[in-house]
């Protein structure tokens, strides 16, 4: 059944509440906007998305190694990246509607166009006016706009036990001051203890350059790969958990010859996309595209990003930089320490004599692991109508997950609380345990309600004690799509999932 694509947010985000995958933080306080809480299914959805990555960019390749660095850095770190200057949004407010929004997420239009917009005061009033910039408000559609402002994304705390505003409150105690004083004041005794934190988890695996390259003498080309939490004071939160303000980032910073970067970034760019169709059902909802020119980051040569089609259209998954030797030279700068790398077999270019000590140039796949929780769920999410087996109409929602990523790999479901089927399914449900596949004992109401229950949580098998087990050791496999059902043994249950997971 084709879902509106209006409504399959909708959907999502009420079978996220109900089923235990994600929560709106603080809810019973109203909520904290953007803020999301993982629920008991959410969390190993996200979990196995992360596990799925790290197995794919570290287990599985000998040049590529992990790190899990602090969230706090020393705040130099921010200068030297060019965080503190320039990891900003453009600002606006609506003069009409006071809504406040990125220029560069704005509806685009063309300059000195005429515009017709909705008087935010009565609905039914149509306004005209002629766009001054290329944008118009996203609310309203009002081209009445205040000036561009750089807001800076990077949330802020104070480290130390000297609380900063008495030393502020002491310094402007007893004088009048205007207001460009009392905030020199301010920024003077508050920058002695400032702290950020980390809006991306990439600049650890920078500063740690000199330190994992020679502790496990790693010769490039090699990566160093880390997976956590960032954090963006988001001008605009939107669609869910895609965008909020603290989410949890998957990145990758592979360090390779000077010259050699073109070819590493179509070759991580190829893996990257590809190893997100391979957990796919709609594979060919997930595409590459190219930056243009005036769309690069200062620091970056050439960038793609992998784009997936949302319900509101195809917006970023995940990105693919080639980010030059921008950062390590920038750290090297900031703190005096040469992050470098001496290659013995290398021809220096410059002499034509053998050993060179160059910058390494960075390819980054940088993604975000709540946006692919959300890109799972979407790719996931299907109504389908069937017919029961009395001949009825039913239908049923069914969460499509890829078995790798599914919460619960298998539910061992006793069709009945007694003849000795509960302590069969437990018996079963142990052995899952000990071989570390999470699956799940459920005996609560029918035996089609609980099918219905694993079907809406994305559990692919369902194995279920019946009347014949007692009889013959056999027990049902149920598969989550097909609704297909066939007798193997108990002895077989642990290993006939364990192959289908493969
Ligand atoms: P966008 O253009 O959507 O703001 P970005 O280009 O600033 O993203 P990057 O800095 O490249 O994003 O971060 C890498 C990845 O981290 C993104 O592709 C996305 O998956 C994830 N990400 C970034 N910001 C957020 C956020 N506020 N909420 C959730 N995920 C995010």
């Amino acid at each position: 059944m084709s879902i509106q694509e209006s409504d399959l947010m909708q959907k999502l985000i009420s079978l996220c509440k109900r089923r235990g995958f994600v929560f709106q933080s603080s809810e019973i306080y109203g909520g904290l906007k953007s803020c999301y809480d993982y629920g008991p299914l959410g969390i190993e959805l996200k979990r196995n998305i992360m596990n799925e990555w790290w197995r794919s960019m570290v287990h599985e390749r000998e040049n590529i190694v992990g790190l899990d660095a602090s969230i706090i850095m020393h705040p130099q770190v921010w200068q030297s990246s060019g965080h503190l200057s320039s990891f900003s949004d453009p600002l606006v407010d609506c003069l009409l509607c006071k809504e406040r929004f990125r220029a560069d997420k704005a509806p685009v239009v063309e300059v000195g166009s005429e515009v017709t917009y909705t008087d935010p005061k009565n609905k039914k009033k149509e306004l005209k006016g002629v766009a001054e910039r290329s944008y118009v408000c996203p609310v309203c559609g009002s081209p009445e706009l205040s000036a561009e402002r750089n807001f800076n994304l990077m949330f802020k705390s104070f480290m130390g036990s000297v609380d900063p505003m008495s030393q502020v409150a002491d310094k402007l105690a007893g004088k009048s001051h205007n207001a460009q004083e009392i905030r020199e004041v301010m920024e003077e005794e508050l920058a002695k203890s400032t702290v950020y934190l980390r809006p991306e988890t990439a600049q650890a695996m920078f500063v740690q350059f000199n330190n994992i390259q020679q502790s496990l003498s790693l010769k490039v080309p090699f990566g160093i790969a880390q997976m956590g939490k960032s954090f963006r004071n988001e001008v605009t939160v939107e669609h869910f958990i895609f965008r909020s303000c603290e989410f949890e980032q998957m990145e990758m910073e592979f360090f390779c010859e000077p010259g050699t970067q073109a070819k590493w970034l179509d070759y991580w760019k190829e893996e990257r996309v590809n190893w997100y169709k391979s957990y796919a059902n709609y594979p060919e909802k997930f595409t590459l595209r190219q930056h243009d020119d005036d769309e690069l980051a200062h620091y970056a040569d050439n960038c793609y990003d992998i784009e997936y089609e949302y319900p509101w259209g195809w917006d970023e998954l995940e990105g693919v930089a080639s980010r030059t030797d921008y950062d390590l030279k920038k750290h090297s700068e900031g703190s005096g320490t040469k992050l470098t790398y001496f290659d013995q077999q290398a021809t220096n270019p410059e002499t034509g004599k053998p050993g060179w000590r160059y910058t390494p140039f960075v390819i980054e796949p940088a993604a975000g692991a709540t946006r692919a929780t959300l890109v799972y769920l979407l790719d996931a999410y299907c109504e389908e109508k069937g017919v029961d087996a009395k001949g009825k109409e039913k239908s049923r929602v069914v969460l499509k997950l890829h078995p790798r990523l599914a919460p619960i790999k298998t539910a061992v479901l006793p069709l009945v609380k007694k003849d000795g089927m509960p302590e069969i399914a437990r018996s079963i449900v142990d052995k899952f345990y000990k071989a570390g596949v999470m699956a799940k004992y459920d005996e609560n109401t029918s035996i089609g309600k609980r099918y219905a229950r694993h079907d809406e949580i994305g559990t692919p098998y369902c194995l279920t004690v019946d009347k014949q087990t007692l009889e013959d050791g056999t027990i049902t496999i149920r598969d989550r799509d097909t609704t297909e059902q066939k007798r193997i043994s108990v002895e077989d249950a642990l290993s006939e999932v364990q192959a289908r997971l493969q």
